[in-house]
C-alpha cells in the first residue's frame, strides 16, 4: 500500500503505527527487511517513503489508535486508510472518522479471506461488522496467520481506491466492499446496506 501510494506522488502522507518491525511480519510487510527488526514500524515506513519519492512529506506517528486518541490522530486529512489487524482499533478508526466527516478505506485480510473498501458518512464500516467485535481481538493476523501474497493484494486495492478517490476517477466507490477469496481465486463487490440502528452513523445524514 505505502510504496503504491508514494510512487504515484500522493501530497502527504501520515503514517501511523506503534509496533517494531518483526521478523514474522516480513512476508506480508515487504517494506521492512531482516535487518529492521526491532526498530519502530512507523519511523521505518517514513524512511521508505523518502527513498522511493522525496516529493512526498511523510509524517511518522508511533501511536496506537485507540477510541480515546483516534479523533486527534486522524482529524485534518483528507482520506483515512486502515491497515489494522483487529477489530478494536478498525471500529475506533471508523467511528472517528463518521465523527469528523472523513471518507475511510478499510483493508484487512485473514487466512486467505481480505475484504477492502470505501465508507464515506453512511453505511459505516460498523454497519458491515456490527458490534461484537469492540473489545474483541481475537481475529489479528498473528493469531490466524494470513498469506502475505493476500495482504499485497488487499493492500494495493486500498492504494487503488485512494488514488480513484483523489482523482475523482472512475465510478463512486462509497458503500462498496471487495470481497476477496484466495483459495477460490475470486473476489466480488458487494454493496453494504446502512444498519438503521448502527450507533455510529445512524444519527448521520447520508451523503
Ligand atoms: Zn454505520
Amino acid at each position: 500500500m505505502i510504496p503504491a501510494l508514494a510512487g504515484a506522488g500522493i501530497g502527504r502522507l501520515t503514517i501511523i503505527d506503534p509496533d517494531l518491525a518483526d521478523l514474522s511480519n516480513l512476508h506480508r510487510q515487504p517494506i521492512y527487511r531482516s535487518r529492521d527488526a526491532g526498530e519502530p514500524k512507523a519511523a521505518l515506513a517514513g524512511q521508505f517513503v523518502r527513498r522511493l519519492n522525496p516529493f512526498v512529506e511523510v509524517d511518522p506517528i508511533e501511536r496506537r489508535v485507540e477510541p480515546g486518541n483516534a479523533a486527534a490522530l486522524l482529524g485534518g486529512h483528507d482520506l483515512v486508510i486502515d491497515g489494522t489487524d483487529n477489530f478494536a482499533a478498525r471500529l475506533a478508526v471508523s467511528d472517528a472518522c463518521v465523527d469528523l466527516g472523513l471518507p475511510l478505506i478499510s483493508a484487512a485480510a485473514a487466512q486467505w479471506q481480505g475484504q477492502v473498501g470505501l465508507f464515506r458518512a453512511r453505511p459505516c464500516y460498523r454497519c458491515f461488522v456490527g458490534d461484537a467485535f469492540d473489545t474483541d481481538e481475537c481475529d489479528n493476523c498473528a493469531e490466524l496467520g494470513v498469506t502475505g501474497a493476500l495482504t499485497g493484494m488487499a493492500g494495493n486495492l486500498a492504494a487503488l481506491l485512494a488514488i480513484r478517490f483523489f482523482a475523482q476517477a472512475g465510478s463512486d466507490a462509497a458503500g462498496q466492499v471487495h470481497l476477496i477469496d484466495a483459495l477460490a481465486g475470486t473476489t466480488r463487490l458487494i454493496r453494504i446496506p446502512a444498519d438503521p440502528t448502527c450507533r455510529t452513523c445512524g444519527a448521520v445524514t447520508s451523503s
